[in-house]
């Protein structure tokens, strides 16, 4: 455990006069550094030992206006776009990649809903009822401190938006019976609605990926249950147990989209799944933070030790901060250029900056742990951790860096519709 009389001021990933961030961004980030620093540092090696999930962190967040950060200043959230939330989850994952990792999965609910759904196509009838019903969800989060987590993988080839998901909803009266199974659904147990990724059944119609719904299952609706256990290498806090519906019926007023509103989504703004880079973005700033003060003997609670006289010490700090830079470059470009329609070339862009974000965390955390040495791997440091959570970030579906690499290589090299034959 970190020693709390001791601090160091981090300065700011971002630094907001250097990459010209907005009074609003610049606001939510030292928002967000603040309590990352002051207490979720602190207490990040507990929610990774037990494998709980962080409620304090959660706690805080709720009082600082974090839990609505997406959602719009008029319905009491911060009015934060894609960027600012990016920035604003790589403060947090800094000090705590369980607690920014799983707060994406929540915002998501609101970023998807919101900011990005008011870029899409939908009749004027889909647009009065969806604005009514997200009005309905921005209220349980700002005034009740509702949590909303994000399970969307199913273990086949669902997630990585191949096939239909085979978690179901069938449309009755007043509302929709949802059936299937959930992996890794991260906050289960925690969460109070579970924004559920599932296919809607037609009658007589084969399952189409159109036909995608999202829709906030309440926890406490009959049939839901959550099952199995969750101890992983890495990203412990997450508590991603598996979640099963059985017959759950939710009314209507839960549907986070209207009909064929996620599709669309999926495909014409494809940066939505980056929102989980920005965790790692954060855990990569911590490797290099972590490295430096080990080096300079000034990492609170431990005797002040210097070893940064040595010129491989400095050979690696600088090889970091290179690999720094550039995951910061790239991925704040990356971030900056989301919206509607990007060119191709901006998708590839995108597909790039998650790729490095999720390898290079990770590999910095790698060359801390060599350059600063066995001491700086025990358990009461939390640079292991920093190593073990940046490990799961190349996992993460529907980005994982394998498909990553697969597309950035088949679309630079075939043009739509070419083949070889
Ligand atoms: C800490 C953590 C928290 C998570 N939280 C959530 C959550 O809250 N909600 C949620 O929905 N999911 C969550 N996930 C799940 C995550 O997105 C994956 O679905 C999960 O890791 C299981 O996938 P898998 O690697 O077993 O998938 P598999 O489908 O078995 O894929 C294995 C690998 O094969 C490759 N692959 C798969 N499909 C293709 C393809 N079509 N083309 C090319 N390569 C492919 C990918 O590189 C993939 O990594 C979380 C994962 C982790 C590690």
């Amino acid at each position: 455990m970190q020693d709390p009389s001791v601090t160091i001021e981090d300065a700011p990933i971002f630094d907001p006069v250097a990459f010209r961030l907005t009074d609003k961004e610049a606001k939510l980030t030292a928002t967000a550094r603040d309590l990352g620093q002051r207490l979720f540092a602190g207490r990040a090696e507990r929610y990774d030992r037990e494998a709980i999930f962080p409620t304090e962190n959660y706690r805080d967040m709720a009082e600082a206006g974090l839990l609505g950060i997406c959602i719009p200043e008029d319905q009491g959230g911060a009015g934060a776009d894609f960027r600012a939330y990016a920035i604003t989850a790589a403060e947090i994952g800094r000090y705590c990649g369980a607690t920014a990792l799983t707060w994406n999965m929540h915002v998501c609910s609101t970023l998807w809903s919101g900011p990005l759904s008011d870029d899409l196509e939908m009749s004027q009838a889909d647009r009065e009822g969806h604005l009514e019903r997200r009005a309905m969800h921005y209220r349980r989060i700002v005034e009740g401190g509702k949590i909303y987590a994000q399970p969307f993988s199913e273990g086949g080839a669902a997630a990585a938006g191949v096939v239909p998901f085979s978690t179901n909803a069938k449309k009755v009266d007043g509302g929709w019976v949802i059936n299937g199974k959930k992996i890794f659904a991260s906050l289960s147990g925690s969460a109070d609605y579970y924004g559920v990724l599932c296919g809607e059944i037609k009658p007589n119609e084969k399952p189409s990926r159109k036909d995608t719904m999202y829709i906030a299952v309440p926890a406490s609706a009959e049939g839901v249950e959550v099952v199995g256990d969750w101890d992983p290498l890495g990203m412990r806090g997450t508590v991603s147990r598996t979640l099963v519906f059985n017959d759950v019926f939710v009314d209507d007023d839960e549907a986070l989209m209207p009909r064929g509103v996620y599709y669309q989504a999926a495909t014409r703004w494809p940066h939505m799944f980056m929102t989980l880079s920005p965790t790692y973005m954060g855990l990569a700033q911590a490797a290099y933070d972590f490295t430096v003060n080990y080096l300079r003997g000034e990492w609170p609670g431990l005797p002040p030790v210097k070893r940064r006289m040595y010129p491989t010490k400095q050979i690696a700090v600088a090889q970091m901060r290179v690999m720094l830079e550039q995951t910061k470059a790239l991925w704040f470009q990356a971030i900056s250029e989301a919206c509607p329609d990007p060119s191709e070339d901006q998708v590839l862009r995108a597909y790039a900056a998650q790729f490095t974000v999720m390898e290079n965390a990770n590999e910095l955390a790698q060359l801390a742990i060599r350059t600063c040495g066995g001491q700086s791997m025990l358990k009461t440091l939390p640079l292991e951790r920093l190593y073990r959570d940046s490990r799961c970030g190349s996992l993460m579906l529907p980005w994982t860096a394998e498909i990553c690499l697969d597309r950035i290589g088949r679309q630079g090299l075939y043009k739509p519709g070419e083949t070889d034959e």
